[in-house]
């Protein structure tokens, strides 16, 4: 037997010319198993393709003709079904050995011993089969496969070009690939979604496989490799990646593959045998797939992602499809799929389009997350091997609700998704029904409902909602979307954007709350300082007090944007008072510069604080005479009295809100705070929930910050409750806690007909 290169390139070169001819498709195709028989030396070599859902015998040499359009298989019958289903090679000596093996009398198979198929895929679809076979046992030999596989490569090119299969939405997915499948992932962003499965980084398709000039083919992929090499080594020179941790990690996984002699050469052998650079590069890596496949080794599954994505990148070089899908335009209602994203390339997406995003990654507080959840976007994430199981174009249903991914759903079930989606969808236009109607509780007090906003575009909401104002102005996001670190001409712009558009509705800025786990690549070698724990490390205005440089450029920026116009200033992470000073003073300075400079000033200036590090709450009484308001971050809050790492998922749903231990220390703070003209609210996630919110505006809560999504359903919310009934009820179960606190508001709540879910 030649080498494998050497008997691919007889086969091929035959192909190319059959493809050529002007014959008719089944002509071709007669003529193909031919050419293959003869050159394996084979007895028999047939053709099964997938026509209405079945695998069908389309042309054969050595079994019955009288078989060719009546043998018929389906998805996973026997060996030839179970290629297809698994899109994987089998190598038999003895085909009757195998559990699936089925015997098809009229094809006159019996006298065979030895199999082997190989499945024709396009599109990571088996769209046929094509086996071989022999009267006398053994096995085939390794390059006899490898001539098989990529002959049924460039078979795929001709059977498509020739229309022979199922359109490409039909039915015909295989194995894993095939029928409605539902993934538990970690819900990142709630909501519901439904679209089309889109790559970030698409595939690339192939549309010629047997290649005209071999040395061409061999130049191109040379060229592609320099290229990619470079592409490499600057993303190792950029400060992004210069850092140490983990992403050195991966960089240098992507360089020891970038440079690995082995996988050039494979490239290279696979274009000696006869294929276009494209299908080299595709053919190797269909090899790779195969073998990994066959070890379950997790850490090499992990490297198996990295190849993946240094495979399409090559691809997408030789081939010049370079583009990520953004820069393509999503086409209809679309659900991203990712390895992970960044905050902007996200925003590079249509968000009308958007239905949601699914990534084989991410984490609760990764930017792309947050930058989602401003877009209200639902994501879901964690996901392994995804891009494995999803088709591109496959129907994805989100239910960030959930935290599940129904991918192909059935008709009755996504009926189903879209009756929920409609339901939302009918209840979000009640609640814009309430867009100007004042929050007032049913005995009278008004409760002001503010949004959490932090992108330029979210302004719009304050209309859209009819929210009081911006309650949380997380200007870290503009540092998030930013390849360095924003000028302060920029922030200035958009601090005074934002106030514009907001009208007389106040808008609290917080100062960048950065670091730790929301460090910035420009800024990492120092926002990471070897943090173990990231949250509770140097971050927010641990860090901006230090980096004096940073808070005075948005000092500046802050007081020039509001020129003319009220400022209200927040501080994050204060967690002693003298913090709070410091920070003040800082603004002082700028605002003496600017004073002197003879600039517009703000008409006022109010200052505040987060309070979400517990200490602060001890300090209490030497606050107070200092700031004009405070917002109660119960995101940070509650990962610090309970000392549980918000972002980790193992203990996302261990400790409740609506604790004793949560409920009265807020009740505490409050009541310290109570005689003082300090204005105080809540800003973190807490105050979107409707029993939360109950629960809060029991306690004496009378400002909420929350996401803009939750404005409709709080406003309904408080327009049914009675203050003083709730203040007395809750007072008593802080007195002496119920079993479950959660439970025994529910209860109260339904009694009364408050809708609190
Ligand atoms: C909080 O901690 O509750 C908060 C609102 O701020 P962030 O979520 O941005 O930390
Ligand atoms: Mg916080």
């Amino acid at each position: 037997m030649p080498g494998a290169a050497a008997a691919a390139r007889s086969i091929l070169t035959q192909l190319h010319e059959v493809m050529a001819a002007r014959s008719n498709a089944q002509a071709k195709l007669n003529r193909v198993v031919d050419i293959i028989g003869e050159s394996l030396d084979s007895e028999v070599c047939s053709i099964y393709l997938l026509r209405e859902g079945m695998l069908e015998l389309y042309a054969t040499r050595g079994l019955e003709q009288g078989a060719v359009h009546v043998t018929r298989l389906g998805i996973g019958e026997g060996l030839t079904g179970t290629i297809a289903a698994n899109t994987e090679t089998l190598n038999l000596d003895e085909a009757a050995t195998h559990p699936e093996f089925q015997y098809r009398p009229e094809t006159g198979e019996e006298k065979f011993h030895s199999f082997a198929g190989v499945p024709i895929v396009r599109r990571e679809r088996a769209i046929g089969v094509l086996t071989v076979q022999h009267v006398e046992p053994r096995r085939y030999e390794d390059v006899e496969l490898e001539a098989l596989q990529t002959v049924a490569m460039v078979l795929a090119e001709l059977i498509h070009n020739a229309g022979l299969v199922d359109g490409e939405d039909l039915g015909q997915r295989s194995g894993a690939q095939s029928g409605q499948q539902v993934l538990q992932g970690l819900g990142l962003v709630k909501g519901l979604g439904v679209g089309k499965a889109v790559f970030h980084q698409p595939r690339v398709t192939i549309e010629q496989t047997v290649a005209e000039d071999t040395e061409a083919e061999r130049q191109r992929v040379y060229l592609a490799f320099d290229k990619m090499r470079e592409q490499i080594d600057t993303m190792t020179g950029q400060a992004e990646f210069g850092m140490g941790g983990e992403h050195e990690e991966v960089i240098e996984t992507y360089k020891m593959f970038a440079y690995d002699e082995g996988w050039s050469r494979r490239i290279n052998e696979a274009i000696d045998s006869g294929l276009t650079a494209e299908a080299a590069i595709e053919r190797v890596q269909q090899r790779t797939r195969q073998r990994m496949r066959e070890i379950s080794d997790p850490l090499l599954a992990d490297r198996m992602h990295d190849l993946e994505d240094l495979s399409n990148r090559l691809l997408r070089i030789v081939s010049g499809q370079l583009g990520t899908a953004a820069s393509m335009g999503l086409q209809g209602d679309t659900v991203l799929i990712a390895k992970n994203l960044g905050p902007a390339e996200l925003l590079e997406y249509d968000k009308r389009r958007l239905k949601g995003v699914v990534l084989e990654e991410g984490s609760l507080t990764a930017h792309v997350v947050i930058v989602a959840r401003a877009m209200g976007v639902p994501v879901i994430g964690r996901l392994r091997n995804l891009r494995g199981l999803v088709r591109e174009g496959d129907e994805v249903m989100v239910d960030g609700d959930s935290a599940t991914v129904t991918l192909r759903p059935a008709q009755g079930v996504l009926d189903a998704f879209e009756t929920r989606v409609g339901r939302k969808k009918q209840q979000l236009a009640e609640y814009a029904k309430l867009r100007d109607v004042e929050p007032f509780t049913r005995d009278g007090e008004r409760i002001e409902v503010m949004i959490n906003a932090g992108l330029r575009d979210d302004v719009a909401m304050l209309a859209m909602t009819g929210a009081d104002g911006i309650g949380l102005y997380r200007t870290e996001f503009q540092f998030l979307v930013s390849a360095q670190l924003p000028q302060r001409e920029r922030q200035t712009r958009l601090y005074r954007d934002v106030l514009e558009a907001a009208g007389d509705k106040r808008v609290i800025f917080r100062t960048v709350d950065i670091g730790g786990d929301k460090s910035l690549p420009y800024l990492s070698s120092e926002t990471s300082k070897g943090d173990e724990n990231p949250a509770m490390g140097w971050r927010a205005l641990r860090l901006a007090l230090e980096r004096e440089g940073l808070l005075k450029v948005q000092a500046r920026a802050l007081l020039e944007g509001a020129a003319g116009r009220e400022l209200n200033v927040m501080f994050p992470m204060v967690s002693e008072p003298w913090e709070f000073d410091a920070a003040k003073e800082v603004f002082k300075g700028q605002l003496d510069f600017l004073r002197k400079q003879r600039k517009k000033l703000p008409s006022a200036i109010r200052y505040g604080v987060m309070l979400e590090v517990p200490s602060l709450a001890e300090t209490l009484d030497l606050l107070l005479p200092r700031v004009s308001f405070i917002s109660i971050g119960t995101n940070d809050l509650t990962q610090f009295l309970f000392a549980a790492d918000r972002a980790n998922p193992a203990l996302a749903e261990r400790y409740d809100w609506l604790s004793p231990a949560i409920l009265r220390f807020l009740k505490r703070v409050l009541v310290n705070c109570a005689g003082s003209p300090v204005d105080i609210g809540v800003c973190g996630e807490m105050g979107g929930r409707r029993l939360e919110a109950l629960a809060l505006i029991g306690l004496g809560i009378r400002r909420l910050s929350i996401t803009p999504a939750a404005v409709g359903p709080i406003k309904e919310l408080v327009r049914k409750i009675d203050t003083r009934e709730i203040a007395l009820a809750m007072n008593g179960w802080l007195a002496s806690p119920p079993p479950s606190m959660r439970a025994t508001l529910q209860e109260w709540a339904a009694e009364r007909g408050i809708d609190v879910e």
